[in-house]
């Protein structure tokens, strides 16, 4: 007795993640319904196995929209870049990359750290002197 055939049009769970993971990418775009002709799984199977859509993708380890970008200009440098909508509304200050932003910051700690150490000196001279 033959060994009942694998049906080709029923891939695993797995496969199918797969499947809608290596889609994205190689085409840089999360899936949707409107690309089921170019994979080997029926809506039906989706909703089988997954629910739904978004829980393939999201079982996929697929992000369900790309993030909106928008340009800014750098706090630092004045260099214009590409970022995130959601970062920029949360970030105080925009930087072109980690490079300017630490510069940034950095400075401005040296700079308090400098200050801190010239009190301590005059206060340090200070005590010399009074205690003479
Ligand atoms: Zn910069």
């Amino acid at each position: 007795m033959p060994a009942p055939a694998v049906k080709k049009d029923k891939p695993s769970k797995r496969d199918m993640t797969k499947l809608v993971y290596n889609f994205y990418i190689l085409t840089g775009t999360p899936p949707g319904w409107k690309h089921l002709p170019h994979l080997p799984f029926s809506k039906k199977r989706v909703i089988d196995l997954f629910g739904s859509w978004t829980n393939l993708l999201t079982t996929a380890g697929v992000p369900l929209n790309r993030y909106k970008m928008s340009e800014i200009t750098c706090f630092l440098c004045k260099k214009k870049v590409a970022r995130e909508v959601k970062e920029i509304r949360k970030a105080k200050k925009s930087f072109c990359g980690s490079a300017c932003s630490a510069s940034f910051y950095t400075k401005g700690r040296k700079h308090s750290e400098e200050t801190k150490k010239k009190i301590s000196e005059t206060l340090k001279a200070h005590r010399i002197f009074t205690s003479k």
